[in-house]
Order: C-alpha cells, then structure tokens, then sequence
C-alpha cells in the first residue's frame, strides 16, 4: 500500500522546485509588449543577474534552455575550424563540446572522468603545447550535474594565466549559479552561461550568457546570425530587438519574483550559506548510510562537491529500485543517474539540492530516502537524519 498522498517532493538536479510566490506572479493576462509595466520591469532584471553572477560586465537574456546559453556563447565567440579547449569533467562540458563540434569548431576534450574535478597540470600542458594559438576558448563548468563535482573556477584561470595562453574561458554555471559561490570578475571568466531553471527557481525557458570586453572583441570576428547575436539583444536596450521577437513575457514576471527572493531579501551570499548548510546535512546523511553497506557519495573530497547536487553510489543494482520505490510510494522524485551506464546506472541515482529548499522539504528527501533503504532491505548504516539535524542546528 502507498503512502503517497500528500505534496509531492521534485528532489532532481533541475528544473528545481518553483515558488508559489514565482507561480503566482506568471498568473496574469497577457501584458502589452511595446509599452508599460512589463518593459519597466525587464528594465530591473539586468543589475540583478549581474548581483547573482557578482559582475560588471554585460547579460544577454535569451527564450532558451541551458543548451541554448551553450550555443549562444559558441556563436558568438568562434566559427567553424576554430579549435576549443574542453575540461571534460563529468559529462556536461563534452556535451557542451559535441556542440561546439557540429557548428564545424575542432574540439580538443581532455577527458577527466565521472569523479574528478580539473587537473591544473593537463590544462597548462594542452595550452602550452598549443604554441600557434589555435585553442580560442577554454570550455569548463563550475558543477556538473552528472557527477556532481564542483570545480576550481579561480584555479582554471590562474593556470591560463600562468601559461600565457589567449584563449577565452567560457564557464558554464547552469547547475551552480546561486548555489555555488561564484565571482565571474573576480575569478576571471570571460563568459558565463546559466539558465533560470535551477538555482534561479524560474521555469524552464530563460538563459543568460554574460560576457566581457575581451569576449566582446571575440563577437567582431565571427557572424553568430541574428537571433543569437548578443549585440543586438544589449545594445541598446530596444525591446522588440532585446528578445528577437516575442518577449517571454511569463517568465520574465516569475524571474523577478525569484530575484526579489533570492538578492534583495535573502541576500546572494546567504543563499550560498543555506546551499552549502543544505548541502552538508545532505552529506552528513551519506556518510552515516555509507558507515554499513556500500553507499557513498560519487566525490570522496568535500571540497569538490557541488551544494547543488549529489550524485550517489549504491552499490549493485539497488538504485533504480530505490528511485522507484520513493516515486510510487512516497512520492518523492529523485534524479536519474547521467553518463553511468549499464550495470553503473542501476548503482547511482542524484538528488538535486539547488533553489527553493529549507529543511523540512530537505529531511522530508532525506527521510524519505532512508525509508526506502528500510523497506527494501538495502544494508545502510544508522544515525543519518540526526546526523542531518545536528548540521542545519549549527547554521548561523
Ligand atoms: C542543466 C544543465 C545544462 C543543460 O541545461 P538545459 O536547460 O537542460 O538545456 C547544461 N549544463 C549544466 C551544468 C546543467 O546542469
């Protein structure tokens, strides 16, 4: 018999869990798009996306998903025959790569695998070696959301910086803005993609690629085509031209709401501490299951995991049950795995910890899970949820 009756719980890495507050603000008839309360509004998203990613430097806000920002950032920085540097951890930078290689531009992957961040000295050792310059941009993520590793932003660019090597670099945030600290200035990243569907709590549909004066200049060599051209959609504000059509009017009024919650009343560097508070009881949960049978979180270092998903191992076979357990009895969604195959997809699952998140929703995933370790007679150790409870108590 099931005990799934009540609010059901989306625990995967994205979209996240949406706000009533952002559900309620898209509830409205349709605005006048050429003048009005809607385009004074817009107006006041752009500072706001800038407080998120901590920059200066210019937004373009496009009616797209995350795979949109990707193409976005290749259309406006390089053409076909350029070659790009991509910092294969996990799986989403060399999809964001393969990308890059069907609009014609050579992709260079070093492969890091599904439990690694970015190793400093393969990076130097592919710039250094790339003596005629042919590398233009250096393709990493802050999260991956497949193996959930968090890599070393400020790091990437030291090493650039210390090779000497030109290349843009291109930082994927997607999984991560919001939830990871992040400093897209002060870490040097020339260009940065997100989208509004995780950490920003917003449905899927709104991506954002900010860019620098450096990849500015990139913009003057290449012909993204108009409706990826991220001069026309910031230079000037024109409305009609700064979404290419249509504006999608909805999300825009939901990600207003979602930036009120997130910069002017919790503050984006509170929002980090809740994630990384979240983040720790999560793995505090882990390590008590992991102290009997074989579950355990895919990155052993804690400092190179993301606060904004687990991806966890569970030994043979007993991750697939143990998702589907939580769907039909409880109610509770948990993340498929992604880029493990075979018998190694049946032995991981992920839960997605980013956005809209306090504890009773966090202990409700957490409890939830250890239920069905029980009820399936998955070997796990004891203690987890108090180990949980102790780590949100000590948050100041
Ligand atoms: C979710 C995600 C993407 C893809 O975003 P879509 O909106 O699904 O296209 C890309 N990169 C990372 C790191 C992600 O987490």
């Amino acid at each position: 018999m099931s005990l799934n009756f009540g609010r059901p719980q989306l625990s995967i890495p994205g979209p996240s869990i949406i706000p009533e507050r952002v559900l309620n603000a898209m509830h409205r008839p349709s605005p006048n798009i050429y003048e009005g309360p809607l385009i004074d509004m817009v107006d006041t998203l752009y500072p706001d996306l800038q407080s998120v990613a901590r920059t200066k430097h210019t937004v373009a806000i496009y009616i797209a998903n995350g795979h949109g920002a990707w193409e976005a950032a290749l259309k406006n920085t390089l053409k076909s025959g350029d070659r790009v540097l991509v910092l294969g951890t996990g799986r989403f930078p060399i999809n964001w790569g393969a990308m890059a290689h069907s609009h014609g531009i050579d992709t260079q992957v070093i492969d890091f695998g599904m439990q690694d961040d970015v190793c400093q000295n393969k990076v130097a050792d592919a710039l250094k070696n790339d003596s005629n310059g042919e590398i233009k941009a250096v393709l990493a993520v802050q999260t991956d959301t497949a193996s959930s590793v968090k890599n070393d932003i400020l790091a990437i660019r030291k090493t650039i910086d210390e090779t000497g090597h030109d290349a843009l670099f291109m930082v994927d945030c997607i999984a991560s803005l919001a939830c990871d600290e992040y400093h897209m200035d002060a870490w040097g990243a020339d260009v940065t993609v997100a989208a509004c569907q995780k950490g920003l709590m917003t449905p899927a549909g709104i991506a954002f690629v900010y860019f620098n004066e450096k990849a500015a200049q990139a913009r003057k060599r290449v012909q993204p085509g108009e409706y990826w051209d991220w001069v026309l959609r910031t230079q000037p504000y024109i409305f009609y031209r700064q979404f290419d059509g249509t504006a999608p009017t909805h999300h825009l009024f939901g990600l207003r709401e979602a930036l009120d919650m997130l910069v002017h009343e919790e503050g984006i560097k509170n929002a980090w501490k809740r994630h990384t508070t979240i983040a720790n009881a999560i793995w505090a949960a882990i390590d008590c299951w992991g102290s009997k049978g074989s579950l355990k979180h895919n990155i052993i270092d804690k400092a190179k995991r993301s606060n904004a998903v687990s991806t966890l191992a569970t030994g043979a076979g007993n991750a697939t049950q143990l998702r589907n357990w939580c769907q039909k009895n409880a109610g509770l969604t948990l993340g498929i795995p992604l880029g493990f195959e075979g018998d190694d997809f049946d032995s991981h699952f992920r839960i997605g910890h980013m956005g809209h998140l306090n504890p009773p929703m966090v202990m409700g995933t957490l409890g939830t899970i250890e239920t069905a370790l029980k009820a399936l007679d998955i070997p796990h150790g004891e203690g987890a949820l108090s180990a949980a409870t102790q780590v949100l108590a000590n948050h100041s």
